[in-house]
């Protein structure tokens, strides 16, 4: 196996704290830990989020990226939501990311200048779990899942290991689904590397870890993230650590010399994960898509990106909640879905496919 490279790791360049989150030790610590990085700290005297960003978009989009605030999550966050088709419950840790990836799925259901929030009430977080244990109606429901036991994601509003130098948050999730002894399982997926804290963990095989992936090619689109080599060598050093392991591919693009794309990531996973006792791996296959709203946001954020968000070969797919978004038509996916089922048979054959979308 390829020795690990130094990950990048995100250092905020200032650290906004509220006064509310200034009375919790988890908010206290991330703080203490942003300083040692060398970040600005600025104690904002009430609870309400100031920062005087600049008029130019590009720069206010830039100094927001740059401040992570650190918050008490609202009573609202710690009502759980289903997150098909990856979890019966979501729990959200924060909220936004620093990465700059020119198809985030943030834009679309995030709103105003992208800080991200990290929540200092993370007991009050944990605390809440229990009470949703056994009540699952997502993964809980299949059959094919439900051995899994009640599920968790914790990467819907955030890239909770890009964050993690700072709050960790995650390391403390992981270690008490490890020593909860629920039957429940904690599940989360990044684009960034920086694994090394996690490697020791008590986990009890309890939790999850994918790495999201795209090939090479569309590298461009993922401004801020782990090199995809350093994402596959985390995904092994986690396996070797007992975790139960994952790969989200996404967003799935199906722009020009897509097969030899894809087919080259899904050999290189192969290659990661050679001669790794007992792994077990699954796959999430998710095809890019975007709303009106996520576009709009997207293109302020990024106005001279490449991606590819015009209507050919698209078709608006209406969603339940009465909104509708663009997706591949029916032709670019079934050639998108014959492929990666066909490749992950040949190249991943103990891989379990969990999903297609
Ligand atoms: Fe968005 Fe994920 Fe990229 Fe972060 S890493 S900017 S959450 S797509």
């Amino acid at each position: 196996m390829p020795e690990p490279t130094s990950p990048r790791v995100w250092r905020p360049r200032r650290l906004l704290v509220t006064r509310a989150a200034r009375g919790f030790a988890h908010g206290r610590a991330m703080v203490e830990r942003a300083a040692a990085l060398g970040t600005e700290i600025v104690e904002l005297s009430g609870d309400r989020l100031t920062l005087d960003l600049p008029s130019d978009p590009a720069r206010a989009y830039a100094e927001a990226k740059a401040t992570l605030a650190v918050v008490v999550a609202p009573p609202s966050r710690r009502r759980f939501q289903p997150i098909p088709p990856s979890a019966d419950w979501r729990v959200d840790l924060a909220q936004g990311c620093p990465a700059h990836c020119s198809y985030c799925y943030l834009a679309g259901s995030l709103t105003g200048p992208p800080i991200t929030r990290a929540y200092a009430n993370l007991d009050e977080i944990v605390d809440t779990i229990p009470a949703y244990v056994g009540q699952g109606q997502i993964t809980s429901r299949s059959r094919a899942r439900a051995h899994e036991g009640t599920t968790f994601e914790a990467s819907c509003y955030t890239d909770p290991l890009a964050i993690e130098p700072v709050t960790g948050s995650l390391a403390a999730l992981i270690s008490w689904f490890g020593a909860a002894g629920l039957d429940a399982a904690l599940r989360f997926t990044t684009k960034f590397a920086d694994v090394a804290p996690l490697l020791g963990l008590a986990h009890a095989g309890r939790t999850r870890m994918r790495v999201s992936l795209n090939p090479a090619l569309f590298a461009r689109y993922e401004g801020g993230t782990a090199r995809v080599a350093d994402r596959l060598i985390a995904m092994r050093r986690m396996a070797d650590a007992g975790y139960p392991i994952g790969l989200t591919i996404a967003p799935i693009i199906a722009a020009e010399g897509w097969q030899a794309a894809y087919g080259g990531l899904i050999a290189d996973v192969a290659t990661a994960l050679d001669g790794a006792a007992d792994v077990d791996l699954t796959v999430e296959l998710i095809t890019h898509r975007f709303t009106e709203g996520s576009k709009a946001t997207l293109d302020s954020w990024y106005p001279g990106s490449a991606l590819d968000m015009s209507a050919a070969n698209r078709i608006e797919k209406r969603t339940k909640f009465g909104t509708s978004k663009q997706v591949y038509d029916l032709p670019t996916m079934k050639a998108l879905r014959t492929f990666f089922y066909d490749t992950i048979a040949a190249q991943l054959p103990d891989a379990r496919i969990l999903y297609w979308t």
